[in-house]
């Protein structure tokens, strides 16, 4: 059985006060309302990780946004994957498209970051996603599928089994556009179909695959629905405890 997921993802939201009344406002209400086995999961800036996961790290788990690829050494300002393990986080989200728009990190740089990620027992959780105008112009399918292939199928079988994929269309994030359930199953489908291409059905089968891009409390629970889509990656509505806390009940409804 795939995992079903709903993370969210803060961005540069929230100073430290502000994370930690959203974040215990989300934890009691997680605690007391989510049904059934998915997980939540709140990926917050760095300043906030120890906290929150002293906080409520059994109930709603928690994620970075970034590492870095090495270890330790001079990258002034930088993060470590082993720096994040220490203070109890589990997640990482990797390769987010505004990681590779304003950051320019490329699906090599990707790649590394996601070994390291495993490397050090966390979970990448790898975005992948088009623009509007390769949407437009029909090409989404070859620019998932080098995502793909340059960011994660370089992985060992044992590797690859323990990573989350996350479909974010560019054109859905932040922009109040979100891909139809239709247009994310489709996508959703073509990817499962290259990991099986690439791993084999089995894997394939047990790998999460959340979408991205304006989900809500009105959408989420007909995305979900659909057979190849294991849960969301939630931008604007995770800064809103009830938005996001009715985000993860979807799959009960
Ligand atoms: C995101 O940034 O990962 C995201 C999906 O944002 P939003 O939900 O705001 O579109």
């Amino acid at each position: 059985m795939r995992k079903k997921i709903v993370a969210g993802n803060w961005k540069m939201n929230l100073d430290y006060a502000e994370g930690i009344s959203l974040f215990s406002e989300i934890v009691n209400m997680v605690r007391d309302e989510k049904k059934g086995d998915q997980l939540a999961i709140i990926c917050a800036p760095f300043i906030h990780l120890n906290s929150l996961s002293k906080l409520g790290g059994e109930i709603v788990k928690i994620g970075a946004q970034n590492a870095h690829q090495n270890d330790s050494g001079a990258y002034t300002g930088e993060i470590s994957a082993k720096m994040i393990k220490s203070v109890g986080c589990e997640y990482v989200i990797i390769g987010h498209s505004e990681r590779r728009q304003y950051f320019a990190e490329s699906d090599e740089l990707l790649a590394q970051k996601t070994v390291k990620v495993l490397e050090n027992n966390l979970v990448p959780i790898f975005c992948i996603g088009e623009t509007l105008a390769e949407r437009n112009d029909n090409t989404y399918f070859e620019v998932l599928k080098s995502q793909l292939e340059k960011g994660v199928f370089g992985l060992s079988e044992t590797d690859f089994s323990k990573i989350v994929i996350a479909y974010e269309p560019v054109w859905a994030i932040g922009t109040g556009l979100t891909a139809s359930s239709e247009q994310a199953q489709e996508v959703h489908a073509f990817i499962r179909k290259e990991i099986a291409a690439k791993y084999g059905e089995a894997v394939a089968e047990e790998v999460t695959i959340l979408y991205g891009g304006s989900c809500n409390p009105k959408n989420a629970a007909e995305l979900f629905a659909q057979n190849d889509i294991d849960g969301g990656l939630i931008g604007g509505a995770s800064l809103k405890s009830r938005d996001f806390v009715d985000i993860v009940k979807a799959f009960n409804s």
